[in-house]
């Protein structure tokens, strides 16, 4: 066992998985469970199977010491080549969804498209932005996802989350998570979180429909879906459209090793099929360089690298 993971936290999770409560994997290719295949190998990635599961290994990185980072889908991350020393967690299988009237409860790992299909199901009407968006609950409370005029702080009611370094758990109210565009408290805080409950207004089951149609549609139409990505690498500039800059630019096409600047949607840097994370940072550190020279605009990316 590499000495990053701690003996009490291997323990943990070891017997998690003899219970059937948990999974995990060794020197794990975060590349296999990225949206951007890309990342070399964790020393440990595990798999939670329950919410309790989760705040215990959690509990048990922090007491042993053991580094480690908790992510849903890993749609929205740059693994580094090197991969990570320490133990991912990921919460890919917390995902119970509960409609209760005009409420959604659910887990951190519940994948985004799925909550919009069981509010349209149940005929409630504000998810419609998020099917199609392939990130988790916990990521997208994290980093206020949205598309389409839509985004998590307009129907976020609470949030519970583990305070990792004092156990205790707790509710965020709408107004604590300080929703900003592509922000929440959540990025200045280790907390963890844990579920979520959102508020919706009753819709026709038909229109909520053909609303998420219409905007899968348009991700068809105007996004490189046959490619690995992160989607969208960089943040909207203030009173600019990043994308429609790194075009006029006439960095569409641009290549860094197998790093590639989507020729269908230049917001986006597509895996070509060997790309490394050095080929991506390259590329985008070279898109934000030129955008600046010309125009004068500093461009910051969405995408979270993390570090090995
Ligand atoms: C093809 C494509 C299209 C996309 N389109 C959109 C779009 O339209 N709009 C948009 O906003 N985004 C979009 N994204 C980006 C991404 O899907 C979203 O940002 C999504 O919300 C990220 O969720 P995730 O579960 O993948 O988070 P991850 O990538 O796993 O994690 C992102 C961050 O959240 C943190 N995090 C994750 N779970 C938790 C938790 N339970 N507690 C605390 N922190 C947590 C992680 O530590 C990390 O810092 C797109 C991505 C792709 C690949």
């Amino acid at each position: 066992m590499n000495e990053t993971i701690k003996a009490d936290f291997f323990a943990s999770a070891d017997s998690l998985k003899a219970a059937g409560r948990a999974d995990y994997e060794l020197s794990a290719a975060l590349a296999r469970f990225c949206t951007f295949r890309i990342g070399g190998p964790a020393d440990m990635a595990v798999w939670p199977g329950d919410i309790d599961a989760l705040s215990d290994l959690i509990l048990a990185a922090e007491s042993s010491g053991t580094r480690y980072l908790v992510c849903g889908s890993a749609s929205n991350i740059l693994f580094s080549d090197e991969g990570f020393r320490g133990a991912i967690i990921f919460t890919t299988k917390l995902k119970k969804i509960c409609v209760n009237e005009n409420k959604i409860h659910a887990e951190c790992g519940a994948p985004l498209s799925l909550l919009a299909m069981s509010a349209q199901r149940a005929s409630l009407s504000g998810l419609e932005f998020a099917y199609g968006i392939p990130g988790s609950l916990g990521g997208a409370v994290y980093m206020n996802a949205g598309a389409y005029g839509g985004e998590i702080s307009q129907v976020l009611r609470s949030s519970a989350y583990l305070s990792p370094k004092s156990g205790k758990i707790a509710l965020l109210t709408a107004e604590e998570h300080d929703f900003g565009y592509r922000r929440s408290s959540y990025m200045e805080r280790d907390d963890i979180i844990l579920s979520a409950e959102f508020e919706l207004l009753p819709g026709n089951c038909d229109e909520i429909q053909r609303k998420m149609d219409e905007n899968m549609e348009a991700r068809r139409e105007k996004q490189p879906l046959d490619y690995p990505s992160a989607g969208s690498m960089f943040k909207r500039a203030p009173g600019h459209f990043t994308a429609a800059l790194i075009d006029k630019a006439g960095l569409k096409g641009c290549k860094t090793g197998g790093a590639e600047v989507s020729a269908k949607h230049a917001g986006f840097v597509i895996n070509t099929g060997n790309a490394t994370a050095a080929d991506v940072v390259a590329l985008t550190e070279y898109i934000a360089s030129v955008v600046f020279e010309k125009y004068g605009v500093r461009i910051e990316r969405e995408v979270r690298l993390i570090g090995p």
